[in-house]
């Protein structure tokens, strides 16, 4: 079998069409438990870091925004809520409101079905749209899209590089690409606490509170097998993206990339 043809699931070595199937899985069974798991897992820092990328995406009213493996729409909802404002401030200057609206993307309904769920009462969530669909192989014209963020997902998706030629190919030229992802931790010390506390605590975690020690033992082996900050821009830029930079959270617990198209 080729390189291609493989893929790390974790530390194991699948075929490409294996991995994609056994990542559904793990997304399947973690879904209902999937936001409580993040607040744990990162004592709520995981929210920070996402209204950090949102506001530096800086929604605007009348743009395409889409959000890939964009799971329960936690990501979309900040983005539709930022873009709103933008829409507020617009008004109040004596200009016509635009539509808001952003798309969550994601290959997986049970995720979907859980964020559907969180909304489903609100006012909020009007202007949000969801599809099912595949990072590699996205259902959109090219040239369609004004910005894209894919928010912990990427590490999931297989092969990466077809994920962002695919992001490169839908969005409008100087259309904004946005990555979130966990990275490197820049110190040793800090490297070799996270390594500690990940593969230590979180699937003892997954397995008291979500009752799957498995899904966070990939979990937290993907995000040690992930690319470092240096190694993954390089990737961006080889997809054709340009003024291609990143941004450490946390001390590179998790980094934003970002690029033009
Ligand atoms: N973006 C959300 C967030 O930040 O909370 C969810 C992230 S969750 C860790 C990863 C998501 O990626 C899951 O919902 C999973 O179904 C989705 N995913 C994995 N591979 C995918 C693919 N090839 N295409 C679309 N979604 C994918």
């Amino acid at each position: 079998m080729s390189e291609q043809d493989v893929s790390s699931f974790g530390y194991r070595t699948l075929p490409q069409s294996q991995k994609v199937e056994a990542v559904r899985k793990v997304f399947e069974r973690v879904a209902p438990s999937y936001d409580l798991m993040n607040d744990v897992m990162s004592a709520g820092i995981h929210r920070v870091w996402k209204d950090m990328a949102c506001q530096r995406l800086n929604p605007q009213p009348g743009e395409r925004i889409l959000d890939v493996a964009g799971g329960t729409g936690d990501m979309a909802r900040r983005l539709l809520s930022l873009m709103k404002r933008a829409n507020q401030r617009r008004v109040a200057r004596g200009a016509s409101p635009k539509a808001c609206g952003v798309s969550v993307l994601d290959y997986n309904e049970a995720m979907i079905c859980e964020g559907r769920k969180k909304g489903s009462d609100g006012e909020a969530d009007a202007g949000l749209s969801w599809m099912v669909g595949d990072a590699t192989k996205l259902p959109l014209e090219e040239q369609t899209i004004d910005a894209y963020i894919i928010s912990f997902g990427i590490r999931n998706v297989s092969p990466v590089e077809t994920a962002l030629t695919e992001a490169k190919r839908v969005l409008k030229p100087g259309g904004r690409f946005f990555c979130l992802e966990f990275s490197k931790p820049s110190s040793v010390i800090l490297r070799d606490l996270y390594k500690t506390y990940s593969f230590k605590l979180i699937p003892q975690l997954g397995e008291w509170i979500a009752k799957d020690r498995d899904s966070y033992q990939y979990l937290v082996e993907s995000i040690d097998r992930f690319p470092s900050q240096e190694d993954f821009a390089d990737m961006i830029q080889k997809a054709g993206f340009h003024s291609v930079g990143y941004q450490n959270y946390s001390n590179g617990i998790a980094a934003l990339h970002f690029g033009r198209a």
